[in-house]
């Protein structure tokens, strides 16, 4: 019988063997990609004697189209109650209302942790010479930094009383023709999602945590969530975790957690990928760094997004492209990046067999150089298929 998961007090689901999960369609490609992940993961969990019970709730233009609403409530409610929840990618409405529908979901169910992982599959085409060292979980923190919205607009009566306020206060030097931007990182958000990040790299068995921050430019910001690492590994986790200055770099048997500043990692992430393991860093960092990474697996196509409460359990799970209209109904597009967070999805239930075998399937068909047009591109001798002869090549390999 379909059934509702559920969270314990403590984050831990309860997740009965037929599931029944909302998923957002998504606009535009939203059409190809979904039924062609929604093939795949259906099978690979009666492989494993489960099914997902789909429910379907509605977000972005179809929504707008039928209930007048970007963003229904019932959609919130249903995420809410089922606890976790599966995407597509959604227009975002130009002008007026809802800034983003993504941000509007990650700030109502305060989704805290941007989950992006980022590791190569044998055969996709890559920019650098070593891709299969690349192998790193981004944990980017999802609630705060330049990310807040706390902005005032250049020239408005609200940046000028802001402006006198911080020179008379403060003596600060800011120039009367600026807009400004508030950057809050509380010790609340970046403990939170450094620990989630820790626990995640302990649960996984990964050998290292690192920080990334521009601690030595924005020193009570960016600075601080590195303080607050440090300081939360020895006040949590002291018998799983140590953090560098510690241990000397030598961490035993113990996940060691390090830190590296933004922009000095954007080039050892290119000189020693291997190096760098689980990732915590701020929100404005983990955008630069997820995209960043992401192409370097050349992976910016297929690579897969969660958005996670690890209190709460509530996680909404997405593609991180766009709708890219120009292809939508086309039977064109990869359907990679949906899918594979189908994949986070089915770890995040506690299915880690099915999503094996999603991965290692999905690999054995990039391998024959089965590929959509994305790929086909980059690949010699390339077969190029349709979004859904792609999916069914996967299922064939499960
Ligand atoms: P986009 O939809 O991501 O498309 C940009 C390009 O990325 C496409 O032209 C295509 O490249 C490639 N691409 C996207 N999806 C692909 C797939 N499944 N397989 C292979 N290639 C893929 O970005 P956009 O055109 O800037 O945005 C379109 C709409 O999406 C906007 O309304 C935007 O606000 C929205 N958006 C939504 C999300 C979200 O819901 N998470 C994220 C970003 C943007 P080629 O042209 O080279 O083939």
């Amino acid at each position: 019988m379909p059934d509702k998961i559920t969270a314990a007090p403590d984050g831990t689901l309860h997740v009965p063997d037929e599931p029944i999960i909302p998923f957002i369609r998504g606009d535009g490609t939203g059409v190809d990609i979904w039924p062609a992940a929604q093939l795949v993961l259906d099978a690979a969990v009666a492989k494993r004697g489960k099914r997902i019970e789909w429910l379907e709730v509605l977000a972005g233009q179809k929504a707008f189209d039928e209930t007048g609403s970007w963003l229904p409530e019932e959609t919130v409610t249903s995420f809410r109650e089922h606890v976790v929840g599966i995407k597509g990618p959604l227009t975002t409405p130009v002008g007026g209302g809802i800034r983003s529908l993504n941000v509007a979901l990650r700030q109502i169910l305060d989704l805290y942790v941007c989950l992006r992982p980022v590791r190569w599959f044998t055969g996709v085409p890559s920019p650098v010479k070593h891709p299969e060292k690349v192998d790193m979980v981004i944990f980017r923190e999802n609630t705060e930094d330049v990310y807040a919205g706390l902005e005032l607009e250049q020239g408005t009566p609200e940046v000028k009383r802001l402006i006198e306020f911080c020179t008379k206060e403060f003596g600060w030097d800011i120039r009367e023709d600026s807009g400004i931007g508030i950057k809050p990182v509380s010790i609340t958000g970046s403990k939170r999602l450094i620990r989630a990040a820790i626990e995640y790299a302990v649960r996984k068995g990964r050998a290292s945590v690192t920080l990334v921050h521009k601690g030595n430019i924005q020193k009570f910001t960016e600075g601080a969530f590195r303080g607050w690492g440090y300081e939360l590994v020895r006040e949590e986790f002291a018998d799983v975790a140590v953090g560098w200055d510690d241990c000397g770099g030598k961490p035993g048997d113990k996940v060691l957690v390090k830190d590296t500043i933004a922009d000095i990692f954007l080039q050892q992430v290119l000189t020693r990928p291997e190096e760098f393991d689980v990732i915590a860093t701020t929100n404005l960092n983990g955008d630069y760094a997820s995209d960043a990474l992401a192409a370097q697996v050349g992976g910016i196509g297929i690579a897969p997004g969660a958005n996670i409460n690890y209190v709460t359990g509530h996680g909404i799970f997405e593609a991180t492209h766009g709708t890219a209209p120009k292809y939508a109904g086309l039977d064109k597009v990869n359907p990679g990046s949906l899918l594979l967070s189908g994949v986070l999805m089915l770890e995040h239930l506690g299915w880690d067999e099915a999503a094996a075998d999603v991965v290692r399937a999905l690999e054995a068909t990039i391998a024959d150089r089965i590929v959509t047009y994305d790929f086909a591109r980059l690949t010699e001798g390339a077969t190029e298929v349709k979004t859904s002869e792609f999916a069914a090549a996967i299922v064939e390999r499960l």
